[in-house]
């Protein structure tokens, strides 16, 4: 017997635990209150015109006539037409056929390739959400990547000389908060109809995207559906990253080596998942309602001032920096070209910051830092004073 030696290529992750670890040891060096900037989780509750429809659902669970079992393995209907019908208000759409529910965005961005042969090449982004990367690895295919940087402000975009089979964008971005425009997306989705690719687009913080010309879904660019499959998430846009719910859309006019990608993953999801709870489901269903919808605008409105005075003082102090607009996330260039572990303990050090090292995040965060909109505002003002008195930026 032997086991799957390309989990031993994997690198260990141990950015987070080395972070945990640094901040303990600072704690107990300081009186002074410590402010995580560095947070990749919501901190806002889950609505009430969510928790309350998970309510009468948990309640329904609790009667003869209303308790469900097993349910569809690609979600009840009623949340793949809900979901359908947040399509149609961005111009997009969408039979609910087209639409499988999962319980998150990671899973299905992990178990989308048991579709695709283990020979295709992928292309990556760096920096980039490390899930891209170890699913990848963990099946042994060939990576390249494609350079995001301070001259493409973190929006890599195809290049000719590469081929490459399936393709990863992200966008509004973790971690750099870069968006692509519509433009951008139409050149990607050429270059993919023309490599005869798939681009895997990774939509979790659509929801962030305030500025209108900004495209939201993959499917706002024409030929879209003949190249992309798209991954969304209940998880940043309303809350549930401990509820677990999630959609992904595989369009019924993707077809490759003569087989429609629809069909590939209704069978593999019916195969190896069981859907997700009812209760979560009509949560998630409630998302969509006026009420819902204007609830978590309202979340989204917070975390969204939040990273506006973040950007603000960067702006303030002459800091380069992308996102903090249409994103929760603003990734900065260390001040003095520190590199990222050492602005991370310059920060912890001389102001009791925490943030995440770009570093962490691929090659090509070297050198940078990302700061999340997560914190909470009073926090986020208090650490901006604290920025502001390091004399960091221009001076
Ligand atoms: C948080 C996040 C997701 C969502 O993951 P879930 O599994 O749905 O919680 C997906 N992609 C990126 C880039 C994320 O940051």
């Amino acid at each position: 017997m032997r086991i799957n030696e390309n989990y031993l290529k994997l690198k260990d992750s141990y950015l987070f635990s080395l972070i945990a670890k640094k901040v303990k040891e600072r704690a107990t060096q300081s009186d002074e209150r410590l402010i995580r900037l560095g947070i990749g989780d919501v901190t806002l509750p889950i609505v009430p015109a969510v928790t309350d429809a998970m309510q009468r659902a948990v309640a329904e669970m609790g009667s003869m006539s209303t308790f469900k079992g097993y349910g569809e393995e690609q979600g009840y209907s009623f949340l793949r037409q809900a979901i359908c019908g947040y399509y149609a208000k961005k111009g997009v759409t969408l039979r609910d056929d087209e639409v499988f529910v999962s319980d998150g965005a990671k899973s299905d961005l992990g178990n989308i390739l048991d579709i695709f042969s283990v020979d295709n090449s992928v292309l990556i982004p760096d920096p980039v959400y490390p899930v891209y990367v170890d699913t990848n690895i963990m099946a042994g295919r060939n990576i390249l990547y494609v350079s995001g940087n301070k001259e493409n402000g973190f929006l890599p975009m195809p290049e000719k000389e590469i081929k490459a089979d399936i393709i990863y964008l992200c966008s509004p971005n973790n971690p750099t908060g870069a968006v692509y425009n519509s433009m951008q997306l139409e050149e990607w989705v050429n270059y993919a109809v023309e490599h005869d690719a798939v681009i895997l687009f990774d939509s979790a913080y659509e929801i962030f995207i305030k500025d209108g010309n900004l495209p939201t879904s993959i499917y706002q660019i024409d030929g879209a559906k003949k190249c992309a499959i798209e991954f969304c998430s209940f998880s940043k846009t309303a809350g549930f990253t401990g509820t677990r719910c999630g959609y992904t859309v595989v369009p019924h006019e993707l077809v490759r080596g003569g087989a429609a990608l629809n069909k590939l993953w209704l069978r593999r999801q019916t195969t190896k998942f069981n859907g997700v709870p009812y209760v979560v489901q009509r949560g998630a269903e409630a998302v969509f309602t006026d009420e819902g919808l204007a609830q978590i605008k309202d979340n989204v409105a917070i975390y969204l001032e939040v990273a506006r005075v973040i950007a603000d003082t960067l702006t303030e102090l002459g800091i380069w920096f992308t996102g903090g607009r249409n994103s929760p996330y603003i990734w900065l260039k260390c001040p003095n070209d520190m590199s990222s572990w050492d602005f991370f303990d310059y920060l912890l050090d001389k102001a009791n910051v925490v943030g995440t090292p770009g570093a962490g995040f691929g090659t090509n965060g070297e050198g940078y830092f990302r700061l999340t909109a997560f914190g909470g505002m009073e926090n986020v003002i208090e650490a901006m004073q604290r920025f502001r008195k390091l004399g960091l930026g221009r001076a």
